[in-house]
């Protein structure tokens, strides 16, 4: 299927690896222009000759800290215009609620609810203007289905999730969608971490806790983080423009409600 977005340009946070990778991997396939977002220099322009090198598209890498003003003014710098913009960076550190305070919990927010929230205010009346916008805010499944270690991440997210519930109804109607994209276990740094932490807190090994994991998800695996990308890109497509304001899960089955 052609998704109809080959010149169009986007945005793509937190690219140098895992989620957000994949996602520009996708977009710069179907002939999107992708500026892509890192903090770390070396790393985000590797990942840039990668996604060149596989699709040929034009691929400008962005080294910035994308929860900060001045991050977020530097890839705006960079791509004045996005036609599509993928919201998505680290997740906040897990532990007990009882330790976190006041500055861990900004730092969350920062993280993963206003630098999304920013990032939608920056862009959305130019896609508005030009009559096409796609946008999709990579969460997570523990806005459906909370984990108790990642507190910070349950809270902050669900703080985007009830924004995006408003504001993409508000823009529907301008050929502008916004959804968010709820990934379950995926085979990432970030995801090896956190079954290190579980592990810990069980008094587990690395391996038993990831076998644990692998258990609770019908699919019977972790997903890829490719599988997650091209997902990303059909809600980035022409096709996609009659979804908005949804919360998808892509998980293998591991949410175990009806709806
Ligand atoms: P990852 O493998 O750790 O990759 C994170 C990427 O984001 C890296 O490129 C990192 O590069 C970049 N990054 C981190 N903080 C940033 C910042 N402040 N500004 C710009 N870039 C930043 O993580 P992932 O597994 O792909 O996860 C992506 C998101 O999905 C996270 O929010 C995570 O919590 C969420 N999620 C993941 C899973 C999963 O199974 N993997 C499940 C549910 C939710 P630098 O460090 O160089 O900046």
């Amino acid at each position: 299927m052609d998704f109809g977005i080959a010149g169009r340009k986007a945005i793509v946070g937190g690219a140098s690896a895992g989620l957000g990778k994949a996602c520009a991997m996708s977009l710069a396939r179907e002939g999107v222009e992708v500026t892509i977002v890192a903090r770390t220099p070396a790393n985000i322009e590797a990942a840039a000759d990668q996604i060149r090198a596989a699709t040929g598209a034009r691929v400008t890498p962005v080294a910035a800290d994308i929860t900060t003003d001045e991050g977020r003014a530097a890839v705006l710098n960079a791509c004045p215009e996005p036609d599509i913009i993928v919201n998505n960076s680290g997740g906040p550190p897990s532990g007990n609620f009882r330790d976190w305070d006041r500055d861990a919990w900004i730092a969350a927010l920062n993280g993963n609810m206003l630098a999304a929230v920013f990032m939608i205010k920056d862009t959305v009346d130019g896609m508005i203007a030009r009559k096409f916008g796609r946008i999709v805010n990579i969460t997570s499944s523990a806005v459906k289905a909370p984990i108790s270690i990642l507190g910070l991440s349950n809270g902050a997210r669900s703080g985007l999730t009830g924004f995006v519930a408003g504001v993409s109804r508000e823009v529907a109607k301008h050929n502008v969608t916004i959804n968010n994209l709820l990934p379950g276990d995926f085979d990432t740094e970030r995801h090896k971490s956190n079954t290190e932490a579980m592990a810990r807190v069980q008094n587990r090994t690395y391996e038993e806790m990831k076998a644990i994991r692998i258990a609770q998800v019908a699919a019977g695996r972790f997903g890829e983080p490719a599988e997650l990308g091209e997902y990303c890109a059909f809600l980035c497509s022409v096709q996609a423009g009659f979804i908005t304001g949804q919360n998808l899960l892509i998980d293998g089955g591991k949410y175990p409600g009806t709806f």
